[in-house]
């Protein structure tokens, strides 16, 4: 039969495993946002450098890229203003 010292221990031991779970949880959930977040980042980063137009200059014959979405940009080269490059 349990003594009331040993019923306190198992109680305070519950407790502690508890609060460890609890902190470990806790922890491991601060660990998943932040990885959440910095992938989400990393990945919207990485498309909009990937995910870029390109250009075709008729008057110099230059390739170049320009942020996704422009219909016309002007050549680093020459500065005419081309429409962008159809496939
Ligand atoms: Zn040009």
């Amino acid at each position: 039969m349990a003594t009331w010292a040993e019923g306190v221990t198992v109680a305070v031991m519950l407790e502690f495993s508890t609060a460890a779970v609890v902190y470990c949880v806790l922890v491991a959930a601060v660990f998943l946002g932040l990885w959440l977040y910095y992938d989400r980042r990393d990945h919207l980063r990485f498309e909009a450098e990937r995910r870029k137009t390109t250009f075709h200059c008729i008057r110099c014959d230059a390739i170049y890229a320009a942020a996704q979405g422009l219909q016309l940009c002007r050549c680093p080269k020459c500065g005419h203003e081309n429409v962008r490059l159809r496939f």
